[in-house]
């Protein structure tokens, strides 16, 4: 049984105030900026079980502290160590509440001053990190039922799409809901010029004519991790050309394949769009081939990606080595 089974979210160890504690002694107060005004950023980072290495591989962390940074700097915040030195944390973290099955890490750093003005500046602020296990967020070996959205992806004219900003989330909030209470799975965005964006809490690729298209940096997107891995996966192992432009509506009802890509989603293919089923209706064949090589990456099947991951156990599976 993994070793987190069955433990009360209030007895986790967390990151928080400069030092761990237990996740039911920290105090957040009810007129927290960050509560009253969404001024936070953050961060979804997976680790994964290899129970044959007996490690725990995290994915990526150096570069979602990095991208937090940027998203932390837009609302006049700093990380309170470097990318490198909250990996470490994060990794003594895992390690002390014993993590032997796949995670979900959530860094935060938000505005912690208790009073009332809304406002970026000359407000105090504060960092957490929480470890949870974490098993799918999509059930769906099916394939999703996609919806474009009646709402649109917020513009960076409006607030910066390209941080990871808790106040932003409301956006994707909305799109899901309302996905999801029309019986679909998920909502696609499209940006306020009316050109594809992403899903609720992806990106979104689309295959057509063996060539993957996604939409660029500039419309609107969160530049996601699992987006920049997949365009790796795909020019090295694949062989398959790559093209990032603005994407119309339409485009999605002649895709052979659509597909999701986020670090909580994974790859999840798509079976419809609003109604239109996508090609065949299974998982085609370059989603299952990319699935199947990023899957194998981030469990550390794959040597060559294996920079990719930071093993929560390493020190200790070197010194038992030696
Ligand atoms: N877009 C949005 C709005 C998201 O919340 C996420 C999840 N972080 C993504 C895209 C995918 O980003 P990543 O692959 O870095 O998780």
């Amino acid at each position: 049984m993994p070793n987190g089974a069955g433990m009360v979210l209030e007895d986790r160890i967390v990151y928080a105030g400069g030092e761990y504690q237990r996740y039911g002694d920290v105090r957040v107060g009810l007129l927290t900026h960050g509560l009253q005004y969404g001024t936070g950023c953050f961060e979804g980072v997976r680790g994964f079980w290899n129970p044959e290495h007996g490690e725990l591989y995290l994915l990526q962390l150096e570069d979602h502290y990095v991208r937090l940074a940027a998203s932390a700097k837009v609302l006049f915040m700093t990380l309170p160590l470097s990318p490198a030195k909250l990996a470490e944390l994060t990794v003594e973290l895992c390690r002390r509440n014993e993590y032997r099955e796949d995670v979900y890490i959530r860094p935060v750093i938000y505005k912690s001053s208790e009073d009332v003005g809304v406002r970026l500046h000359g407000v105090n602020q504060a960092f957490a990190i929480i470890v949870i296990p974490f098993d799918r967020y999509f059930d769906s070996s099916l394939g999703l039922n996609a919806c474009v959205s009646s709402w649109r992806r917020i513009d960076d004219t409006i607030a910066p799409a390209r941080g990871k900003i808790t106040g932003i989330y409301v956006n994707s909030a909305l799109a899901k809901t309302e996905a999801q209470l029309n019986g679909f799975d998920e909502a696609i965005f499209l940006s306020h010029d009316g050109h594809v964006a992403e899903g609720s809490a992806e990106n979104i690729f689309l295959v057509k004519k063996n060539r993957l298209y996604t939409p660029d940096a500039t419309q609107n997107i969160l530049e996601g991790i699992t987006r920049s891995n997949v365009l790796t996966i795909t020019k090295d192992e694949l062989g398959i050309e790559v093209v990032e432009r603005a994407i119309d509506r339409s485009e999605l009802y002649g895709a052979e394949e659509i597909f999701f890509t986020g670090s909580a989603a994974g790859i999840q293919w798509v079976r419809s769009v609003d109604h239109r089923v996508v090609g065949e209706g299974a998982e085609g064949p370059v989603v299952r081939a990319i699935s199947r090589l990023y899957n194998d990456a981030i469990r550390g099947r794959i040597p060559r990606y294996q920079q990719w991951l930071t093993g929560a156990y390493a020190a200790e599976r070197a010194v038992s080595v030696s």
